[in-house]
């Protein structure tokens, strides 16, 4: 809705949110107002207490936390430690969460990852007191992986579901290692990878937007979502990175020493090989950015699983073009 949260750089959060609802009293039609007479009025002391907005900073952070990966985990493990979360979502029962995010997991074959990933980020989400819901986004088939396009579904399924005011475009074997890299939408695009363990802890580039993103519904939006013509690793984060700067928006960053991720080791996919047109497109951008995006991404729903711990989006999103 309108009211949706907007937050600024320091993730302070500026809510308008709607009125009290009416009293019951307020409710009460004349035809009933006998029986009230009759029926003792409701205990004050009973009614459940108005939610107050949850702290600016939550109180459950624990900083840097040594990651480990048991390769023993299984779904059932994970799913008995995340008890408060229900198809996926959870909110803070004793407060109002400052904003509704939905994470966005594009993938394929990536079983153990998206394990480990969905054990570490669960609780780390509820650590930060955010209403939000992590969605799968599977590609069917075996034509070349397009990470942009899942993306681009992810959104729009997911805000048929709710209006989220907050997106994270989330690698899935990237995992956080610092609950203070709160997983908040600013007033900017913002970059939540600045280093991982591989690369020392260092960013890549000046220009780099891969990894794990958060934008606005809105932001989002402005930008036409990301590009749906990049098949293959490469090229799509940079693209975005584009798209962004030509709304003369800016992209922010936590500082180094939170924004730091571990990445689960692997070898390069097959069926997801390098992008040698990378560079061609993204010199086409500028030229093409309104009517290649979210409004021409075209995809078949091939399956939609409510699962205990996320939302499977399997979906067909056809091949390349030549
Ligand atoms: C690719 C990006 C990638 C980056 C860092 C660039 O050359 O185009 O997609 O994120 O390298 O690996």
């Amino acid at each position: 809705g309108e009211d949706a949260a907007v937050a600024d750089v320091k993730g302070e959060t500026v809510k308008s949110g709607p009125a009290l609802p009416a009293s019951p009293q307020t409710l009460v039609q004349a035809d009933v107002v006998k029986d009230r007479l009759d029926t003792p009025p409701p205990d004050r002391l009973t009614t459940p207490p108005q939610k107050v907005e949850c702290p600016q900073e939550s109180p459950l952070l624990q900083g840097a936390v040594k990651l480990s990966f048991e390769s023993s985990l299984t779904l059932k493990d994970v799913e008995g430690r995340n008890k408060g979360v229900s198809e996926g979502e959870y909110e803070p029962s004793d407060c109002t969460a400052r904003q509704s995010v939905a994470v966005l997991i594009p993938h394929r074959s990536r079983e153990r990852h998206l394990l480990y990933l969905l054990n570490h980020l669960h609780p780390f989400l509820q650590r930060q007191q955010l209403h939000y819901a992590i969605y799968v986004i599977q590609q069917a088939g075996d034509a070349t992986f397009n990470r942009a396009k899942l993306l681009n579904v992810g959104y729009l399924e997911a805000l048929k579901d709710y209006s989220w005011d907050c997106f994270i475009f989330h690698d899935v074997d990237l995992v956080p290692e610092n609950d203070h890299n709160v997983y908040v939408c600013d007033k900017q695009p913002k970059h939540l990878v600045v280093g991982r363990n591989a690369t020392g802890y260092k960013l890549r580039y000046k220009g780099y937007f891969g990894g794990v993103t958060a934008m606005t519904r809105d932001q989002f939006h402005q930008v036409n979502g990301f590009s749906n013509t990049y098949w293959g690793w490469g090229g799509e984060d940079d693209d975005l990175r584009i798209r962004v700067e030509l709304q003369k928006m800016t992209i922010v960053r936590p500082p180094a020493d939170i924004a730091r991720y571990t990445m689960v080791f692997h070898k390069r996919d097959s069926g997801n090989e390098i992008n040698k047109d990378r560079m061609r497109l993204l010199g086409r951008t500028p030229l093409v950015w309104k009517k290649d995006g979210l409004n021409s991404c075209s995809y078949e729903t091939v399956l939609l699983e409510r699962q205990p711990l996320y939302v499977n989006v399997t979906v067909d999103i056809g091949k390349p073009q030549n």
